[in-house]
């Protein structure tokens, strides 16, 4: 089937797809990593030092060393806080880029506003997408630059953070036995850092070699997360489970070096134009003026959210739809400038966006039929967008075989295949080693993702607080727990398309009131239950977020397809979109009272 013009029956096709993959077990369908599945989360990158345990006090414990951590890391040692302990599970800064080391990995938004602290640290990226060795680097050069690794806690994971309401300090408590207490607590735990495996009956029959894409095993496949070749592979069959930003990055460096790969798809990812390139030392030196980071972070964000001006610095597929959109909405005439009529625009433009990532595969996928089932059958937002110049072209090796499972999944692993059912029965792949790209635990509770349940004022744990839903001031304040500050980007801007930029906004917050509370002597500081309250009440009175959106095809951004209260108060955002919220947190920070924060 080439593709489909009319629009009903595009609409038609988008419904047909979706519910094939509706399931009623939504998030229960995957296994958490745990007990017997434990050593699919050992680290195979650094090794766990022995240490004693650590009790004494800091003013600021941050939990994360990732771009969240380390931007409020950052901005509180520039804000002159003496004592910042940070605290990673990890062996080092990095976050997802220091799990993440799979061969390709590399950002999806230009390095030039994904990769924080360009000015401040004077890097230039390499490239306009930069690879993930440079990423690690250079979070390591945000730790070196601004003293983050003294103090800091390694290979520790929190286990609980207890609010003590008379000594007004937070206690602190890890799998290391550590226990000490902090007055502040920051967390920037991230949304993508507990990888989860399908539950695909017989997964742990397997008896081959297995691991999951965040701990890539360079001793079984050679090469290294620089991209040298995969070299032990020649001889292997191997299985790879997902076709997500993850999947899609790897499968190029797979299929090179494998003597046969089967890549079990579900649903295929959108993939469209990467068109990465090298950056050009003068060009960079002419942009590179004082404050230029913060201008090409507002410029993109504008750009994508669609509220942009004439100029748009990155140019790429992120904003090439908004361009598209705004142009729709600019043809309209007056009389459909209607919010109907805008959305009807935006719907177009996304038509027309997707057959054109549709009727790309077929100009370079050689066998018609692997081209037809790598056509994805949503609008682009329904699932994370891929860029990729590399990925499709995988599919013309003779060694790589795409393995589409029409929106059913593989049906069981035996002690050496991969098993797919067919209408006329099942088909055996017999693998030596199976990766799992499926992915990391995003909707499930909230403790099981960060590995510890705060327990605030009162012993109210997060979880009771959040029982309905999340609920918060701009993300950040959670009434009940003081002294607490959450960097995330849910109920503040929202903004997926460069995820930094929530943080680089937040941090920001975080150290302006570490920093007032210090300097005016208070101990404490907690949104009032009445600010708590309006806020959500504010965040739902808007339009909601196209990616909780129930219509799309089934995935973490909606909850596998299972609406609920609590997955809409959980996925919005400021009403009037991401920099309309950046601008009014600005004057909310500047203004000196942090309308809605009580100090004491
Ligand atoms: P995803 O959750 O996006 O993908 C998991 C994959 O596993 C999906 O293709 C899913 O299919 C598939 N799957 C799950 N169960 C089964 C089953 N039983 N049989 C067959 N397939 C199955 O995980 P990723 O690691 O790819 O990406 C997670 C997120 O990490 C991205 O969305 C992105 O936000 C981020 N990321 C960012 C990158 C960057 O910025 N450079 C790079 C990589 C990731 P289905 O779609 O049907 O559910």
């Amino acid at each position: 089937m080439t593709d489909i013009v009319d629009i009903d029956a595009l609409k038609a096709k988008y419904a047909e797809e979706r519910a094939k993959r509706l399931r009623p077990d939504g998030n229960d369908q995957y296994v958490q990593v745990a007990g017997r599945f434990a050593h699919y989360l050992v680290d195979p990158y650094t090794p766990v030092v022995e240490r004693a345990p650590v009790r004494d006090h800091v003013t600021v414990a941050v939990v994360g060393g990732g771009f969240a951590g380390l931007l409020a890391g950052a901005r509180l040692k520039e804000a002159g806080v003496p004592d910042v302990r940070m605290i990673d599970k990890a062996g080092d800064f990095g976050g997802t880029w220091y799990w993440n080391r799979y061969p390709g990995a590399q950002c999806d938004t230009a390095s030039f506003v994904y990769m924080p602290l360009l000015e401040e640290t004077g890097h230039m990226p390499t490239e306009k997408y930069a690879h993930a060795p440079e990423i690690l680097e250079h979070c390591q050069r945000i730790g070196r630059q601004f003293g983050l690794y003294d103090n800091a806690l390694f290979h520790t994971e929190v286990s609980e953070l207890v609010w003590d309401d008379d000594a007004r300090h937070w206690i602190v408590r890890t799998n290391r036995g550590d226990e000490f207490s902090a007055q502040f607590v920051a967390t920037g735990t991230g949304p993508l850092h507990v990888p989860k495996l399908p539950g695909i009956p017989g997964l742990e029959t397997f008896q081959g070699h297995s691991f999951h894409t965040s701990r890539w095993d360079y001793e079984y496949t050679g090469g290294d997360p620089a991209g040298a070749p995969l070299d032990k592979l020649g001889d292997k069959r191997v299985a790879i489970i997902g076709t997500g930003a993850t999947a899609v990055q790897c499968i190029p460096h797979l299929a090179m070096a494998c003597k046969e790969l089967y890549v079990f798809q579900r649903t295929p990812s959108s993939v469209d134009v990467r068109d990465n390139r090298p950056t050009d030392p003068e060009w960079f030196a002419a942009i590179a003026t004082p404050g230029w980071q913060q201008r090409w972070l507002e410029n993109f964000t504008a750009n994508q959210t669609g509220v942009g001006g004439d100029e748009d610095l990155v140019m790429d597929g992120w904003t090439d739809l908004s361009r598209r959109i705004r142009a729709k909405i600019m043809q309209l005439p007056p009389d459909q400038m209607t919010p109907e009529g805008m959305l009807a625009a935006f719907e177009d433009s996304d038509f027309e966006k997707m057959s054109e990532i549709r009727a790309r595969i077929d100009t370079i996928v050689e066998n018609p039929e692997t081209a037809q089932s790598l056509k994805a059958w949503y609008r682009q937002l329904c699932k994370r967008p891929c860029f990729h110049d590399e990925y499709l072209q995988a599919y013309n090796e003779p060694g790589t075989h795409l393995v589409d499972t029409d929106g059913k999944g593989v049906a069981r692993i035996t002690e050496s295949a991969v098993v797919v059912d067919r209408p006329d029965g099942p088909v055996e792949y017999e693998v030596d080693c199976i990766i799992y790209a499926s992915g990391f635990e995003v909707g499930t509770e909230h403790a099981r993702r960060a590995g510890f349940d705060p327990v605030g004022r009162n012993g109210v744990r997060m979880s009771e607080h959040w029982g309905t839903g999340m609920r918060s001031l701009h993300g950040t304040h959670v009434h009940g727990f003081p002294n607490m500050l959450l960097l995330q980007m849910t109920q503040g801007a929202n903004l997926i398309s460069n995820v930094p930029h929530n943080f680089v906004e937040s941090s920001r917050t975080v150290a302006m009131i570490v920093k007032h509370a210090l300097d005016q002597g208070y101990r404490e500081v907690e949104v009032t239950a009445e600010a708590e309250q309006q806020w959500v009440d504010l965040l739902l009175t808007g339009p909601g977020t196209f990616l909780g959106s129930a219509d799309c095809t089934p995935g973490y951004y909606n909850n596998e397809g299972q609406q609920s209260a609590y997955n809409r108060a959980f996925f919005v955002g400021y009403p009037q979109g991401a920099m309309a919220y950046f601008s009014y947190l600005d004057e909310w920070r500047n203004s000196g009272d942090f309308a809605g924060l009580h100090f004491r």
